[in-house]
């Protein structure tokens, strides 16, 4: 059974979490404060953590960036409608995925489900990269579709192997940014859109209404994951 620990200061929708979390068959333990959290993750390693950013005293992305440094634990963030420019933080800081309140828990449970059948994809590895319909040979640096092989530049080949690696996993900006140059300038980061719509022209079966790179208002871009 999969351990997850929720970190949740309102009591209500912690309960709720908890309750359908067993539902849905994950053994649950709780924390209302970031230290705590993180007395309890070193602790009991739960196999994934639910996570709310707003927390009194140290807060969720406090929480995130001291996990981070130890811990490749997935993390779900839940955060406030309000809380775009955290949201972007948090995945900076490498959270994995996050919900936004008001949610649904049905939802929250698809989140977790998602991150952790992609963390454990993950840990194969392997040279070859198969996402839908996309596949990637890493060392040839060659990329198919639907068996057709396509010729992308390097940075497209670089930003598309990020993305087709985790499906669902959202990127920042940024992120992007930093996987395809090493560096980041903010200046820059609308230069990913660019590189996108490319790739986008090139594997897209509609290139105007993407099935494969989706982005993610206010937020970057993700690989379906469907
Ligand atoms: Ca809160």
């Amino acid at each position: 059974m999969k351990t997850v620990l929720v970190v949740e200061d309102e009591m209500k929708i912690a309960r709720l979490v908890r309750d359908y979390l067993h539902q849905a068959g994950f053994a649950v333990i709780e924390a209302a404060d970031g230290s705590t959290a993180l007395s309890l993750a070193r602790a009991e390693r739960p196999d994934m953590i639910v996570l709310d950013l707003g927390l009194p005293g140290m807060d969720g992305l406090d929480v995130t960036r001291q996990l981070r440094a130890s811990s490749s634990v997935p993390i779900i963030m839940l955060t406030a409608r309000s809380e775009e420019t955290d949201r972007i933080v948090g995945l900076e800081l490498g959270a994995d995925d996050y919900v936004t309140k008001p949610f649904s828990p049905k939802e929250l449970v698809a989140r977790i489900r998602a991150v952790l059948r992609r963390a454990d994809a993950t840990l194969g590895g392997g040279e070859i990269v198969k996402a839908g319909p996309v596949e990637i040979d890493i060392p040839k640096r060659r990329v198919t579709v639907d068996d057709e092989q396509v010729d992308l530049t390097g940075s497209e080949f670089d930003l598309l192997l990020v993305l087709a690696r985790q499906p669902g996993r959202i990127y920042t900006r940024a992120q992007l940014l930093d996987a395809v140059h090493g560096v980041s300038f903010e200046s820059y980061e609308r230069s990913v859109d660019a590189h996108i719509k490319n790739i986008r022209r090139k594997i897209e079966p509609d290139p105007k209404r993407p099935s494969l790179v989706l982005t993610v208002y206010g937020v970057g871009y993700k690989f379906t994951d469907e």
